[in-house]
């Protein structure tokens, strides 16, 4: 089949002019404190840490890095909150807050959409049009819960759990910060909540978006540091549930700490999704469905479809449209508006990325990149796929959250559920087909906690999200977001 196809011509036609988003209104200081109590304070640490914009490794601002005394005076300030007023405000003046910092959010998007932006590399298309709208939609979606609870939990006498350390990742900052805060708030729990070291700037405008909606002071406290402030908060005896979102690494070793406590948690972790395409799917929507799932957020996607299986009998012709899209993809500045591929997040997650690239060549894979100038400064990855990957090669078993696609193929949809479900994880999962039926019938026979049917990389406030087996426990959105904070008799 594949000598009839003829593969698409680039001759530099697909240039477009520069269309970078504008960064003159932005707000930002030079130094960040912790956001304790509804202020900010210098660190009791007297420690500051760097943030860098990972596209030209300039600094951006010096973040404060909290230690166990700045961390207990953010618990402290989040139980006062709790047992003074919080946890007794009747629902719907709660819920009034929360719509607060849900609208502030969206007059105030295009600043953070450009700070995302720098911070953590991602195409300012990306931060502008899913990031930040739907942070804002979380806020909006459990500020309309909060004063519905008995309804949403009846006859179960729904009671907030207490305090709640939160502890996110680098991928989606304010997403984040906004699924863990606000189902938090809307059940009338008090928050500490440490954003990654790398990408803390919009959980500090947060801060700011909540000092200016007056937030009874405590009630959000955000905090800033390396892993060790996490884990200060994990081990936290006032602190009740820790909701973690990062490596299945990091979320074991929390797992033990709190073992034998009476903490609550909720673990978001890795993934290595399966996106499974037939023969009798429409392959045009596929290829893009596969190029979304992989190369969205340079693939640092815990959902990224990874795992690509292609039914033997439209391979050829699959990878042919899908290398011409690939070749259409455009990396560079994060800020333009043309851009495809921002910045790798960090330093040390190149080297990551990198360790596994030269694993799967050393494993035999056959590597295909998009053939692209790479910019001189900063962190880059060209989008990256292997083909004659089998199921034993590294880079199709283990989680490398970068654009680095591993694809395999398969006959029989038996043969396809056993190599999609022969992995540690089980988070999410992409079928493309025409057949209704045999969705169905993968849906309920992929172990994975969202499956995706003829797209790809949709989130909504109002579907739970969370995965089955490395890929952690409890759910994120929906009614289901909701009962993670709860204590229901
Ligand atoms: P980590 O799990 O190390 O970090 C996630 C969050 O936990 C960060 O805020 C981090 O702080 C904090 N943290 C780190 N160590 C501890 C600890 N011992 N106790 C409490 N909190 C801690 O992920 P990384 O960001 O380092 O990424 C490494 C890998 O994790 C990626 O390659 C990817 O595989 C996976 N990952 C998965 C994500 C997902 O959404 N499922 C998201 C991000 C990463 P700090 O950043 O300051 O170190």
């Amino acid at each position: 089949m594949s000598s009839t196809i003829q593969p698409l011509e680039f001759n530099g036609n697909w240039e477009l002019s520069p269309s970078l988003e504008s960064t003159d209104h932005l707000s930002l200081k030079n130094q960040y404190g912790l956001f304790i109590n509804g202020k900010f304070v210098k660190p009791l640490s007297k420690k500051l840490f760097p943030t860098i914009n990972p596209s030209n490794e300039a600094t951006i601002a010096m973040i404060a890095e909290a230690e166990e005394k700045d961390v207990n005076l953010a618990v402290k300030s989040a139980r006062v909150a709790y047992d003074g007023h919080w946890s007794k405000m009747p629902n719907k003046e709660r819920a009034k807050y929360i719509y607060r910092i849900a609208r502030m959010i969206q007059e105030k998007s295009k600043e953070l959409s450009v700070i995302e932006t720098i911070d953590g590399g991602k195409p300012i298309r990306e931060s502008r049009d899913i990031d930040i709208p739907l942070a804002a939609a979380h806020f909006y979606y459990y500020a309309g819960w909060a004063d519905k609870l008995k309804y949403a939990f009846p006859i179960a006498n729904p009671k907030p759990v207490g305090v709640a350390g939160q502890i996110i990742p680098w991928n989606f900052p304010l997403m984040m910060a906004a699924w863990k805060i606000a189902p938090a708030l809307a059940t009338g729990n008090t928050v500490v909540l440490k954003p990654a070291e790398s990408t803390s700037l919009t959980a500090l405008k947060l801060a700011e978006i909540i000092q200016e909606a007056d937030l009874p002071p405590g009630v959000v406290n955000i905090i800033t540091g390396p892993g060790t402030t996490g884990n200060l908060m994990v081990n936290h005896p006032k602190i009740d549930k820790i909701a973690f979102t990062g490596s299945t690494a990091v979320g074991k070793s929390i797992m033990k700490n709190i073992a034998g406590s009476n903490k609550k948690s909720t673990m978001e972790l890795g993934g290595k999704a399966a996106n499974i395409v037939f023969e009798d799917a429409p392959l045009d929507q596929a290829v893009e469905g596969v190029i979304n799932g992989i190369y969205f957020n340079q693939g640092h996607v815990c959902c990224a479809g990874s795992r690509l299986f292609i039914q033997e009998s439209i391979y050829d012709l699959f990878i042919r449209k899908l290398k011409d899209r690939m070749q259409s993809l455009i990396l560079g500045n994060p800020l333009d508006k043309n851009t495809d591929i921002g910045a790798i997040n960090s330093h040390n997650q190149l080297s990551s990325i990198n360790k596994y690239i030269d694993i799967g060549k050393k494993e035999g894979a056959e590597i295909f990149q998009l053939n692209c100038e790479i910019p001189s400064k900063g962190y880059w990855c060209a989008p990256t796929l292997f083909t004659n990957v089998s199921q034993s090669h590294a880079i199709a078993r283990e989680e490398i959250f970068g654009p680095v696609l591993a694809i395999q193929t398969f006959r029989t949809t038996n043969e396809v559920i056993n190599k999609a479900n022969n992995t540690p994880y089980g988070l999410s999962a992409g079928v493309w087909t025409d057949k209704g039926s045999k969705v169905f019938n993968l849906t309920s026979k992929l172990n994975a906690g969202v499956v995706w049917a003829n797209t790809y990389n949709k989130f909504d406030p109002t579907s739970p999200f969370g995965g089955y087996k490395e890929s952690g426990h409890g759910r994120e959105g929906g009614l289901h977001g909701l009962e993670a904070y709860l204590n229901l008799s």
